[in-house]
């Protein structure tokens, strides 16, 4: 029998009209940091989108908090068990959008949207012959893992997205298009930009991948590598079959490895694939400049043990 773990996080969001948003911030914020939860909130005029983690009487309090106001009666938590908290500080941030897109003619998917396909669904029409996936997320996070098949999308933000439709995908225009994130928040907007831009038949992974993960039927199948996070996890695993393949490759010696780093220096910071034994050998830096940088982290943490173990003899 499996034990269930200590922690959760949650991921969830939901688009409905806050015209208090600044007040529900605050609000939430107090609520927040009295029981003791940790994670990212965003509240705006369009809704609220989070990833928050804590025991499992914090999330407990917090999914009653949220639900207990009558516009979030419905929303979805989607529950991740952790051994820990996934972040080190609570920050609940008011803001224009969910998630920045910065459109020219903003419209709320609550009005436009694509279709929504569960787990099953989607693993099924993906095997299709007449069907475009297309991943919602950006560039990095592709490369960490991605649908088979998936368009990686040449974007480091979702707001470069609409651009890059245009330029790149006006072929597709009448063929059925599979679109998919996270949790699905950034599909909600994303389908609705292909409507908006002449795509007939459209359609979004409902829950995003990490519920297409948790899927006891599909477990993952079709899902190549790992799934990106935005907290102290950095990825989590998704194909739950035989299947499960790593994509990423080291960036100093190109063998399969799915660990993420950042560079060493703090004012490079790159985010690459790295496997411990380049770790060691490149100090984690990416390049000769960083290596040799005065401030390189990995350098300051090897001095630090060294110094540890020197006391402790
Ligand atoms: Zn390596
Ligand atoms: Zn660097």
């Amino acid at each position: 029998m499996q034990v269930q773990k200590p922690y959760r996080v949650l991921l969830y969001y939901k688009y409905v009209q806050l015209d208090d948003y600044e007040e529900y911030a605050a609000e939430h914020l107090k609520f927040c940091k009295e029981i003791g939860l940790k994670g990212r909130i965003i509240v705006a005029p369009e809704g609220l989108n989070g990833t928050v983690s804590g025991t499992i009487e914090q999330t407990d309090a917090y999914m009653e908090f949220v639900r207990k106001d009558p516009r979030f009666a419905d929303i979805w938590f989607k529950i991740d068990e952790a051994d820990g908290h996934a972040f080190k500080k609570m920050f609940v941030r008011p803001k224009k959008e969910l998630v920045t897109w910065r459109l020219e003619d903003d419209f709320s998917p609550t009005e436009l949207t694509g279709k929504y396909l569960t787990p099953k669904e989607f693993y099924e029409m993906m095997q299709q012959d007449d069907v475009v996936i297309i991943d919602g997320r950006n560039d990095y996070e592709y490369e960490l893992g991605h649908f088979r098949g998936a368009i990686k999308p040449d974007v480091r933000a979702s707001r470069e997205f609409p651009k890059w439709i245009r330029e790149n995908l006006s072929q597709f225009k009448d063929k059925k298009v599979l679109t998919y994130c996270t949790g699905g928040i950034r599909c909600e907007k994303l389908t609705g930009i292909l409507l908006k831009e002449g795509f007939k038949d459209v359609y979004q992974l409902h829950g995003g991948i990490v519920t297409y993960g948790k899927d006891p039927e599909v477990k993952g199948r079709l899902w190549d590598g790992k799934c990106y996070v935005f907290d102290e996890r950095i990825s989590v695993k998704i194909n739950h079959t035989e299947e499960d393949v790593v994509i990423g490759r080291c960036y100093y010696c190109g063998k399969p490895e799915d660990r993420y780093v950042n560079c060493a220096n703090p004012f490079c910071n790159k985010q690459h694939f790295c496997c411990p034994e380049c770790e060691v050998k490149y100090k984690r830096s990416c390049s000769d400049e960083c290596r040799e940088h005065p401030r390189n982290r990995y350098v300051e943490e090897e001095n630090a043990k060294l110094q540890a173990a020197g006391s402790q003899a």
